[in-house]
Parts: structure tokens; C-alpha cells; sequence
């Protein structure tokens, strides 16, 4: 079959706030840039974020971006590569005022300064006191970064592509990156979208668990695309629990509501964090504090009926304060927990929340695979950027913040780096004859099969097996056990049927197609997380309760030929700042 093929200097795909960063240093330079997006770009899950984007800016006092290095490398439980970190915190500030001069609509201080919160794992002076570090708009910080970015990308002349999804990555006998297959959901009509480079920025994989924060497009497109063209996920065993999801409802409690005052009780009324965390109680980072509140219900000191959930206390704020800075987070309460947190607490339990491992890339957000002796060799003429990537800056868990940070500093430093590629590498390198010839085959399988189980069917059981095998805590028995499953799961996702094979806008379509992207990430966490033999930052194993840098300083890569693990060395060499050698992490 021949498809229309429309050919662009770079096509990204994704338009949350690292695709919109990159697009926007991508067409200001000139060049001629594609934006896919599933959904309007104003509602990618960007929009969703609540508390607010961390850089040392100093506005509440003192702070340096050595400090925000060292939380950051303490945060990812020295999983992290530090020469990453180091360049992520020192631009921070500087895509902050970018975006300040872009026009977003940051809270401000009396003088006029970017208003700053404290957060978890933040800290002054090498972790001695909590600092204010995260910029924020009220608790509706994504929403107007998103906005912001779109508005400006607009103006630079970006050409969008909205509910279009990117189906499959093209890659020619070198190896070389030439574009993606895609779907346009109106029409059901199927196209190759031509580029001299291209930059993924997919957002996050939530939706391979039963319980998560995340919204239902994040089904890591980006990463199984990836892995189908033969790229590595690294690091694919670390998921965070976010502490304050909405019990039995998973919606978000910003650790914005810990940052202004607020702090979690158990059913006897006890501030417990202050037993697991006693310097920083509430604004440990997250890992720990979800360790804590598993502990807690474990032990039969969770509150509600049923004994399994926690309380998140702010009525002592006061309406004032949490009508000014947490609005947001006052609707949702009333709305999905039935508490109205001006007199009453909120029932909150871990949820996750964040996929700290992606696509292999590099701190230019290069993507890298190991190939002839060197672990860090490029794909060429391919980027990624944001939660899909894997930098690594969050290693074995992100801080609160430290995700838009991510996509402003990488989404930039993706487009620089393929403005240079493009400049150093003129000319279209002719498409492969097979070029279209995995998502064609994918395509005639939905057609054809015929008596298959049903798609919705399958995903519920993979998020199910996720849930059981790869929580908060893991066990030895319940990780093999996960991996037989899940390996079972994928295999029978290859053999669902389509009952409804219209091609008009049919989200049953798009559901299979994203169901292969789910399945690559639950496979490759699950075996990842049972080959992982220490406990380090959201990794907690019963049967190695200690972290051993030893035996495990080092990267997972997952590839999905063989389902095989091959590992590289965390990077622990900052640019230009000292090592920040690992040792025992408190709060
Ligand atoms: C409720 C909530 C609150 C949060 N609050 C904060 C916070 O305060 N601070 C912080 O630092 N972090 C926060 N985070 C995390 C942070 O918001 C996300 O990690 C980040 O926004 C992800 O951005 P992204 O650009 O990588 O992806 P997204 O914003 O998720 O965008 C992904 C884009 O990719 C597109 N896409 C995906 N697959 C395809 C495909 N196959 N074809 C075409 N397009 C595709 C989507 O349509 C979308 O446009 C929060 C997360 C949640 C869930």
C-alpha cells in the first residue's frame, strides 16, 4: 500500500510542555517543524501539573543552584548522572525568566519576584532546612506553562498536527531516524510524516498501573515506539508513588499543600512523618514518604472504614491561604473526596505518578544505545525530551519540581541540539522501501483477527498485574511471579481482536494501537524491577532492604528483542562541579 508521505526539517511528537519547549526553539530557528498531538496540545497532561517548577532563583531567601544539584542527586538516591544534574539545575533559572519574559503568569511577591514554595526534598545549604525553590502559578502551574508555550509556539509559526498519533518510528539500514508512521484519528487515514530529525516528548506511561495520577493518554507511545525500532528503556524498574493521591479516586493532592503547611496524620491523630523523616517530617521526598504511609496502613494505623487510607490536614491554613494558593486543590477535594479541606482533612494514599526511566538519551537530549564498546553512542538523527526520556536527572526518584524543570531545560536543549545536527547535515536522506511496513502489519492484524480477547479486557489485566507484582514495596516471589504474567499478557495483547473496525474517529482503534505501546513499558518494568537486586529511592525489595552501590551503581537498558537487560555505569562526573559522592540518604 502507498501511503502520503509530507516531509518536514523536524517533526515532534508531543505537544506538552518538553514538545512545545523544543518546537519552539525548533521554529524560531527557521526551521519547518511538525507537532503531533492525540489531543489539543492545551490538553496534554502538562496542563494537569499543579505545584510548580523549581529553580534556585533565590526570591525567598538565600539559594544556589549547587544546592538544587545536590538535592537533586540526594532525591534520585545517587541513581541519577551527574553531569545531567549538574546542567539541568544550573539552567533552571534561566528557563524560568525565559518563560516569565514569554509571559507566564507566575504568583509574585510584594516586590514584584517570582512568589517560591517550598517542596519535597528541597533543601538549603546541602540539606540543613527546607527551602523555597518551586515557581509557581497558585496550584495551576502546568496549566499556565502550557498555555504559555502553546501561545508562543503559535506565534513562531509551528504547524500542528492535533489527534494525530504517531504509530511507529522509521529507522533505514544505518540506523538513521527518518520520521514516523501516524494516524490521523478523524479520518482513520494512515501517513508517513517525513524528517530530517525527530524528537519525541510522549509524556509519562501512568496508565500501565490500575491506580495512578495520570491522565489516559499517557500510555507510553513514545517509549514502545521506541523499543520496537530497537532503542533501549533505561531504567524502566523505578515508578513513583506520588503521597497524596485522592484515596479511591487517584486524582492529585500537590505536595504544594506539605510546601505551604499541611502534613499527614494517621488514624490516631499523630504527625507519624516525624518518626521516618524528623528533618524534613512532611517534605521528605516522595519515595520515603510513601514508604511511610504503606508502613502506617500495614501496621493498622490507617484511617476510614476499612483502615487504608491516610489524612492530609490544612484546615489550620486557613481559607485565606487556601483560597489564594491552592484553589485548585480545595475544588478537588469537595469534588472527589467530599471534603472541603477549610475544616476538613483529605483521605490521601500513595499513587503513582512518575515513570523516572524512558528513552535512553543523553543531557543535549540525544537519544543514546549502546553500539561498538560504547555505552553511549547516538541514534542518529534522534531526540527525546520530558517524562518519555530518561536523561537521567531523576534516577531512582524525581523530585517534586524537578519534571518541568526537566522539560524546559531538555526540551530547549533538544532543539539546540538538532538545530546543530540539521545545520552540520543538510539535505533529506531518501525513506527505506519497508518503511511503513511495521505499522502496516500491525494494522492488518487489528483488521484480520478474528475471535481474539477484547482489548480493554487485556489492558485491565496488565494494569492489575502491575499493581499486585511491582508496588510500593516488592517482593522476590511477587516479582517472578510478575514477570510469567506479564510476559503472558503481552503475548496475548499480539492476539486481541477489534470488534469495531470503522475508521472514522474510533477510539477502540486507538485504544489497541496504544495498547502495544503499554504493554512494551509493563514488560519492561516488571523485568527490570525482578533483576534489581537492592533497594534504592522508589525500588524497595523485601529480600534486599539495603541500597548496594557496590554491585549496582549502575544503569538498566531494556530491549524488547529478547526481552534482554544490559546495564551501564551511573555517570558521576559533573561538568564542571565535585562529585557528589554517595552515602547514606536521611531526612
Ligand atoms: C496531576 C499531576 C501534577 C503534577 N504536578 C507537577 C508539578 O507541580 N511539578 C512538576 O515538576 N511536575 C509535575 N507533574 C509531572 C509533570 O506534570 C509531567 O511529568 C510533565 O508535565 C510531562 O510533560 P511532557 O511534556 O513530557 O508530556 P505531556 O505533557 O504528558 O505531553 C505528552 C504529549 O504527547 C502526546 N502524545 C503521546 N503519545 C503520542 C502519539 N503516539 N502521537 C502523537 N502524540 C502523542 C500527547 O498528546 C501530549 O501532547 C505532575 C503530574 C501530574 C500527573
Amino acid at each position: 500500500m502507498s501511503l502520503a508521505v509530507r516531509t518536514f526539517d523536524a517533526v515532534v511528537v508531543g505537544a506538552g510542555g518538553a514538545g512545545l519547549r523544543a518546537a519552539l526553539q525548533l521554529a524560531e530557528a527557521g526551521l519547518r517543524v511538525a507537532v503531533l498531538s492525540k489531543v489539543f496540545p492545551t490538553r496534554s497532561h502538562t496542563v494537569a501539573a499543579q505545584g510548580g517548577v523549581g529553580a534556585a532563583l533565590g526570591n525567598m531567601g538565600e539559594d544556589s543552584w549547587l544546592w538544587h544539584m545536590y538535592d537533586t542527586v540526594k532525591g534520585s538516591d545517587w541513581m541519577g548522572d551527574q553531569d545531567a544534574i549538574e546542567f539541568m539545575c544550573r539552567e533552571a533559572p534561566r528557563v524560568v525568566y525565559e518563560l516569565e519574559h514569554y509571559g507566564m503568569p507566575f504568583d509574585r511577591n510584594d516586590d514584584g519576584t517570582i512568589y517560591q514554595r517550598p517542596f519535597g526534598g528541597h533543601s538549603m545549604n546541602f540539606g540543613e532546612r527546607p527551602v523555597q525553590r518551586s515557581c509557581c502559578a497558585a496550584d495551576r502551574t502546568g496549566h499556565a506553562m502550557l498555555h504559555t508555550l502553546y501561545q508562543r509556539n503559535v506565534r513562531a509559526r509551528t504547524q500542528f498536527f492535533v489527534e494525530w498519533m504517531a504509530l511507529d518510528l522509521i529507522r533505514d539500514a544505518q540506523g538513521e531516524v527518518l520520521g514516523v508512521t501516524a494516524l490521523e484519528m478523524e479520518t482513520g487515514e494512515v501517513s508517513i510524516l517525513q524528517a530530517r530529525a525527530t524528537l519525541f516528548a510522549t509524556g509519562g506511561a501512568g496508565r500501565i498501573y490500575a491506580s495512578t495520577t495520570n491522565a489516559f493518554i499517557n500510555t507510553g507511545d513514545g517509549p514502545g515506539m521506541a523499543a520496537r525500532a530497537g532503542s533501549p528503556l533505561e531504567d524502566m524498574e523505578f515508578w513513583q508513588f506520588h503521597p497524596t493521591g485522592v484515596a479511591g479516586a487517584g486524582v492529585l493532592i500537590t505536595e504544594g499543600v506539605r510546601g505551604e503547611g499541611g502534613y499527614l496524620l494517621n488514624k490516631n491523630g499523630e504527625r507519624f512523618m516525624e518518626r521516618y523523616a524528623p528533618n524534613l517530617k512532611d517534605l521528605a521526598s516522595r519515595d520515603v514518604v510513601s514508604r511511610a504511609m504503606a508502613t502506617e496502613i500495614k501496621e493498622g494505623r490507617g484511617a476510614g472504614k476499612d483502615g487504608d487510607y491516610l489524612l492530609l490536614k490544612l484546615d489550620h491554613l486557613g481559607p485565606e491561604v487556601i483560597d489564594k494558593r491552592l484553589p485548585g486543590i480545595r475544588e478537588i477535594a469537595i469534588k472527589f473526596a467530599n471534603a472541603d479541606p477549610v475544616k476538613d482533612p483529605i483521605p490521601v494514599v500513595p499513587t503513582v505518578h512518575y515513570m523516572m526511566g524512558g528513552i535512553a538519551t543523553n543531557y543535549l537530549g540525544e537519544v543514546v544505545a549502546p553500539a561498538g564498546g560504547n555505552p553511549n553512542a547516538l541514534v542518529p538523527r534522534f531526540y527525546a525530551a520530558g517524562e518519555c526520556a530518561c536523561a537521567s536527572v531523576h534516577g531512582a526518584n524525581r523530585l517534586g519540581t524537578n519534571s518541568l524543570t526537566d522539560l524546559l531545560v531538555f526540551g530547549k536543549a533538544a532543539g539546540d541540539a538538532l538545530i546543530r545536527f540539521l545545520a552540520a547535515n543538510p539535505g533529506t536522506k531518501d525513506l527505506p522501501k519497508d518503511a511503513a511496513e511495521r505499522t502496516l502489519a500491525r494494522l492488518s492484524r487489528l483488521e484480520s483477527q478474528k475471535g481474539g480477547e477484547a482489548v480493554p479486557e487485556v489492558g485491565r489485566e496488565m494494569r492489575r498485574i502491575m499493581q499486585l507484582h511491582c508496588g510500593v514495596f516488592r517482593f522476590p516471589d511477587t516479582l517472578a511471579e510478575g514477570v510469567r504474567r506479564i510476559r503472558e499478557v503481552a503475548d496475548r495483547a499480539t492476539r486481541t481482536e477489534l470488534r469495531d473496525k470503522s475508521r472514522i474517529f474510533n477510539t477502540a482503534r486507538v485504544e489497541a494501537l496504544e495498547l502495544d505501546n503499554l504493554v512494551e513499558v509493563a514488560r519492561a518494568s516488571m523485568v527490570s524491577a525482578a533483576a534489581r537486586q537492592e533497594s534504592r529511592g522508589a525500588h524497595d525489595r523485601s529480600d534486599f532492604p539495603e541500597r548496594d552501590d557496590r554491585n549496582w551503581l549502575k544503569h538498566t537498558l531494556w530491549y524488547k528483542e529478547g526481552d534482554r537487560l544490559e546495564y551501564k555505569p551511573v555517570n558521576l562526573k559533573p561538568l564542571t562541579a565535585q562529585t557528589i559522592e554517595p552515602k547514606v540518604r536521611t531526612y
